[in-house]
């Protein structure tokens, strides 16, 4: 199909602005100089990702899903409709997370990653620090499935465990990591999530506290004297969690952070790491 006939074809569905800026930039031409390339043919791969952007957007499915990948912190995920598409605030829980691993473990330790998904944290804490021993959990098994790949396709060499959070686990981790469903039921949230990211990854009870209390309440058995767990949280619910923090473990510093919005949404709990 020629480039003219591309824009034709985006422009029954879309604006015909959005539609360039399509067609330019998996080209990489800039919008106005599709205009000296009309009449080039666009065939194969580049062709299938125009017409997948222009139906994702217009119907409201998220442009990772279409295209079927993502970018999380540097590397390429495979991203599908049975895993929550890596959002950039969890890229700044994982730069968060590295910086303290750094400051309080610079040995080799073990990570858990609980309610991994794609795998977006556990497998670039991986990448980023081969030094650790990184274990990916998830109850779906739709979920790990394309966890799997993704270590696959990046090279991590990580382990795998199907578990409703830390039912089933053995041993004992120095972090924890967490980004689990947090979002109320009955909360509002943008369409485009609702109607397309699996709800299994975004809805708890309890208000959405519901996973941070089934993991805390089970934490203590699984860490060693000297850890830290690292939670994504929603923008309000830092109280809430902090709160159940304190029920269930002792003598812990807890900080948190927001995200660069300016929005509550990382805790990090500290034991022993001085
Ligand atoms: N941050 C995600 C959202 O706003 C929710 C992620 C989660 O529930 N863990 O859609």
């Amino acid at each position: 199909m020629k480039i003219k006939d591309l824009i034709d074809y985006g422009n029954k569905y879309l604006h015909k602005d959005k539609v360039k800026l399509i067609i330019g930039s998996v080209l990489d031409y800039n919008p106005l100089e599709l205009y000296n390339h009309l009449e080039e043919n666009v065939e194969g791969e580049k062709r299938q990702k125009i017409e997948k952007i222009i139906h994702a957007l217009v119907n409201n499915i998220p442009i990772q899903y279409a295209l079927g990948n993502t970018d999380f912190y540097g590397y390429n995920f495979i991203v599908n409709e049975n895993v929550l598409i890596p959002r950039f605030e969890t890229e700044e829980l994982v730069e968060n997370i590295i910086k303290y691993i750094d400051i309080y473990f610079p040995n080799p330790i073990k990570i858990i990653d609980l309610g991994c998904g794609s795998g977006a944290i556990g497998i670039t804490l991986k990448k980023e620090r081969n030094r650790c021993d990184v274990t990916l959990l998830d109850i779906s098994e739709k979920a790990l499935e394309v966890a799997k790949e993704n270590s696959r396709l990046l090279n991590a060499d990580v382990t795998f465990i199907q578990s409703d959070m830390l039912e089933e686990v053995q041993g004992k981790f120095d972090v924890i990591v967490s980004n689990p469903p947090y979002i109320a039921e009955g909360e509002v949230i943008e369409s485009i999530v609702k109607e397309n990211e699996p709800h299994l990854a975004l809805y708890a009870k309890d208000n959405g506290l519901y996973y941070y209390d089934k993991i805390l309440k089970k934490a203590k058995d699984h860490v060693n004297d000297k850890f830290f767990i690292a939670f994504e949280i929603g923008y309000n619910q830092r109280e809430k969690v902090t709160e159940l923090v304190h029920k269930y473990l002792k003598e812990v510093k807890i900080v948190s952070k927001k995200d660069l919005q300016g929005r509550d949404r990382m805790l990090f709990i500290f034991k022993n790491c001085e």
